[in-house]
């Protein structure tokens, strides 16, 4: 806590699910007080980690903002995560006075994976072909449905046949068809700072998904007399570190979304985020999506990963990175630099 002044600190918030343990306790270790807007269901995992100097009890998560004043008064700065974007809706979100941790606006293009797919193709990077209508459909696919359900439903479909046949019985109205990309996926945990305008790599995961994960384990003719289906949906996630080779392709990856969000909203993308990738067998990277704050592979490392433990030389997960981020803004005089 050198050179930290307590009379300066402020308070450090997040919503109670997903990363909040690591950004509490990151916040924590960096010398903040920490409070966590969390349902009551909740709260006792807060309780019990002893990660929070206060808690608010809202009724559900969607509820967060009914106790903006609350945080205004506490001069609250929120961490936002997977959780905080799929529970608040933007406008709300646009129109709050709260002080925000990241780009408040670039969240819009986390959203929407049409602006979302204009932000990676404007960096270069090597995206699965999207296919318009299910007619086109002549290679394997994998269809997602759009909202928080986090992979559950997903499906693979390689012809229109197939396609018509397995969307029968699903009642979404918006989907897209993706290429699917055969390959191993790997998660990339990037943190930028807008301080000092550098790009770190924080850690790699990859994630745990039910029951595509599992379905290895049993014989591929029992799968096919069960007619089985492949699901995505999210269980939790398993350390990685990448072939080392690779990190140059890695960092340069980090860095062409980092220019091309400057060019969709001024304050660009800074702090945490996360490429989604599946990684062929020539070994290039094809990105799926984009996470434009923290992502809960990042739990891994609450004690530091390989990179950040070369790096710091102490303990430093992401959420401890952010946290290490607004302090050295705040002694800086630059805290509007971290805020969006
Ligand atoms: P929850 O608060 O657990 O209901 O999750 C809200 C959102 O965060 C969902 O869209 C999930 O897919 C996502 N999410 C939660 N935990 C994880 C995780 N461990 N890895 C990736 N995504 C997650
Ligand atoms: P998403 O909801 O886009 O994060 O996708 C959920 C999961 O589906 C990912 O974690 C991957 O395991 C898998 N996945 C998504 N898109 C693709 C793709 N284009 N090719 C192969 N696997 C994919």
């Amino acid at each position: 806590m050198t050179g930290f002044s307590t009379s300066t600190a402020r308070v450090i918030a997040t919503m109670g699910s997903h990363s909040a343990l690591q950004i509490l306790d990151g916040a924590k270790r960096e010398g903040f007080k920490t409070l966590v807007v969390a349902t009551e269901s909740a709260a006792g995992v807060y309780r019990h980690f002893g990660v929070a100097d206060s808690i608010i009890i809202v009724k559900s998560n969607g509820d967060f903002f009914s106790v903006e004043n609350e945080l205004v008064r506490k001069n609250a700065i929120i961490i936002p995560h997977a959780s905080f974007v799929a529970y608040v809706n933007s406008e709300e979100l646009e129109g709050s006075p709260i002080m925000y941790f990241g780009n408040r606006r670039i969240l819009a293009f986390e959203r929407d994976r049409s602006l979302q797919r204009k932000w990676l193709a404007d960096a270069g990077l090597r995206l699965p072909r999207i296919f318009k209508t299910p007619d086109d459909i002549d290679r394997p696919v994998i269809v997602k449905f759009y909202g928080a359900a986090g992979g559950k439903g997903y499906f693979l479909a390689k012809s229109p046949e197939e396609f018509y046949e397995k969307i029968r019985g699903y009642s979404h109205r918006s989907l897209t068809i993706q290429e699917y990309i055969i390959g191993v996926p790997v998660y990339i945990h990037y943190f930028y700072s807008p301080l000092t305008k550098e790009l770190e790599i924080m850690s790699l995961d990859r994630r745990y998904e039910s029951n595509v994960d599992s379905i290895g384990r049993i014989a591929a003719k029992d799968q096919i007399d069960i007619n089985l289906n492949t699901s995505y949906n999210i269980t939790g996630n398993t350390p990685l570190v990448l072939r080392e080779s690779l990190l140059p392709r890695v960092f340069e990856m980090g860095e062409a979304v980092i220019d091309a969000a400057k060019r969709l909203s001024p304050k660009g993308i800074f702090g945490p985020f996360c490429l989604e990738t599946v990684v062929t067998p020539e070994l290039e990277f094809y990105v799926f999506e984009i996470s434009a704050r923290i992502v809960a592979g990042t739990n891994l490392y609450i004690n530091g990963s390989p990179y950040t433990d070369i790096r710091y030389g102490m303990p430093m997960s992401t959420g401890r990175r952010i946290a290490l981020e607004i302090k050295r803004a705040i002694e800086q005089g630059r805290l509007d630099e971290v805020l969006g």
